[in-house]
Formats: structure tokens, sequence, C-alpha cells
């Protein structure tokens, strides 16, 4: 029996709705989150980290949820202006966002780390879930295209997604370590979480911090994974792309495969209940539900369905 928290693998979008339907059922004392920095970014001078803003926002309720990321009634008055003077406009960042990163980055500047940074801002949010960046040090994903590199937010938001992936790299993850407290956490947690995030770029980038993917692998019977690809496809995000690039099918057995050697169990939605036999056969306990989103209901509903597993 472990202690009385749950460790979560988190990456954005995907990863703030179960989050968020799991916060209804349990205190957020008892939430430890590592979330993705693989997609952070610096731009207008600014330190971003898309993912830990996207999971900030969704525990202090104050995101934006029709967009599933940013603050809620946010205006764009600033970045109207900005457009004027970088090229870098399209990445989307309101007002009150705009406080956030230049916040973090005047912390940066004076020395602070990710990690302390990150705690500042979720007391100052009212936040009693641990947020836990994957690392300190800066990694930043690269898309090579036909057209050559881009960053991957640049890929994301402004090419959409569209551009042929030919190849990804992570750069700076060889230098990443996890905080220490992180295999504490993998060791005594209840039960871990991986949320239906990417597999590649917010999953994936987090299991490439060295000895995290190794910690995981050690304690496989309580690690419980939820399948981001239903039906073959991504709910949103370029996940099929990048998979296929890597070589992997695009289904849930897909994603099992690239989770084998650490996931105990793997929720897949009930429309892909014909898969199941397949992931059994990866050694991996499987388990049929509704896993799409749609509304808080279902969220907590899938929240329950994971919390109440063995
Ligand atoms: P991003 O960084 O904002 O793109 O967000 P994440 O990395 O957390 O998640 C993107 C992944 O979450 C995509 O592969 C989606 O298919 C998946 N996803 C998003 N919403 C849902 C949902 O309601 N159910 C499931 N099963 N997967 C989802």
């Amino acid at each position: 029996m472990g202690e009385d928290y749950y460790l979560i693998l988190a990456g954005g979008i995907g990863a703030a709705k179960l989050i968020e339907g799991i916060a209804e059922i349990v205190d957020q004392e008892s939430l430890k989150i590592i979330v993705n920095t693989g997609d952070d970014i610096e731009l207008f001078g600014l330190k971003i980290c898309p993912d830990l803003d996207i999971i900030t926002y969704t525990l202090a309720d104050v995101v934006d949820k029709e967009k599933g990321w940013g603050y809620q009634r946010d205006t764009f008055n600033c970045l109207s202006v900005l457009k004027n003077y970088y090229n870098t406009g399209w990445f989307n960042a309101g007002d009150k966002d705009l406080a956030t990163h230049i916040y973090r980055t005047d912390l940066f500047k004076k020395r602070l780390n990710k990690t302390q940074i990150t705690k500042l801002i979720c007391n100052n949010l009212g936040i009693k879930a641990e947020l836990i960046p994957m690392c300190n040090e800066p990694v930043e994903t690269y898309i090579k295209t036909p057209e050559g590199w881009i960053h991957f937010e640049e890929f994301f938001i402004k090419y959409q997604c569209k551009p042929e992936v030919l190849n990804i790299e992570f750069r700076g993850i060889n230098d990443a370590r996890a905080l220490e407290q992180v295999f504490t956490y993998i060791k005594k947690a209840k039960k871990i979480i991986i949320c239906p995030s990417n597999p590649i770029v917010s999953i994936g980038t987090i299991l490439g911090v060295k000895d995290i993917r190794k910690a995981l692998s050690k304690v496989k019977n309580k690690v419980y994974g939820i399948s981001p690809i239903i039906e073959g496809v991504t709910v949103k995000g370029p996940a099929d792309k990048l998979m296929k690039c890597l070589g992997l099918e695009v289904s849930c057995v897909g994603v099992a495969g690239f989770y084998q050697d650490f996931l105990g169990h793997f929720i897949i939605d009930n429309k892909d209940h014909m898969l199941k036999p397949k992931i059994e056969e990866l050694g991996i306990k499987c388990y049929c539900y509704d896993t799409l989103m749609i509304n808080l209901k279902k969220k907590v509903e899938l929240a329950q369905f994971i919390m109440n597993l063995d």
C-alpha cells in the first residue's frame, strides 16, 4: 500500500480535462503532477511554459474552458500591438496570460529555477496540488518539415500541424534531470496516472528525462494509462502524425506498445473494445470505458473509473 497521494504525468489540454475530473473527487493536496516542459518556448523575450500554464489555470479554475488554454474572458490588446514588433504574433497570448509569462521571466532573471517559479505561481493562484516541471533544464521540441526544422509550438499553432513530419528532436533532453523527490513519488504514490496526452511530445518527453522511464517500469502494477487515440485518430492535435513518423501504429495498441515496459493497466475507449485482447497480449491489463471527456460529467466519470480500479 502506497502513501496517500497520486502521481500524474501530464501534457496540456488532454491532461487538463482528466485532472479537472480527478480534482472533483479527490483533494488537490493529494495530487502530485509532473508536467511536460518540452514545448516551452521563448517569445517576445518572455519564458512561456504552455503545458504548465494549462494545468495551472485548470486547477485554479480560471482556464478558458472553450479553448482549453489561457485565461477565461481574456483580451488580446497587448498581443495586437506586439504583432507590429514581432513576427511571432501567431502565439496566442492573452493579456492576463502575458502577466504569468512576465512574472515567470522576471523570476528567472532573479535566478529562481522552473520548479521554484511554478510553486510561486501556484501559491499565488491558490493551487493545492503540487505541480512539478519534468526538469529545470531547458528542453525544446523541434519538428523537421520539408521546409526545415521548426519549434513544436510553431508547427502546432502557426502551421496547425499541417506540414509533413520528417523527424522530431528533443533539444536538451540528454541534460534533463528530474527532481530527486520525483523518484520517491514514483516509489510511494498510491497510483500513477498517465494522462491521455500526446504520447510522443508530452508523455514521451517526460519519459525521456533520465531514469524516469526506468523508475516507472519498477512499479508497473500501479501505473494506469488512458489512451489518447480513439478509433485510430487523435481527439485533437498531431499525435497521429508524430506516431506515424516514429513508425508506431496509430491506435490504442500502438500507444500501449510504446508504453509497454512500464504500463500495468490501460483504459481504452469503448469504441476500441475489439482491440482489448491485443493489449492484453502485451502483458497489460486492459479496460474499456467512454474516454471522450466532452463535459465535466464525463471527466468526473472517467476519473472515478480510474480511481476505482484495483
Ligand atoms: P496538448 O499538449 O495541449 O496537445 O495536450 P496533451 O498533450 O495533453 O494532449 C493531446 C492528446 O490528448 C491528443 O492526442 C488527444 O487525442 C488527447 N485527448 C484530448 N482530449 C481527449 C479526451 O477527451 N479523451 C481522450 N481519450 N483523449 C483526449
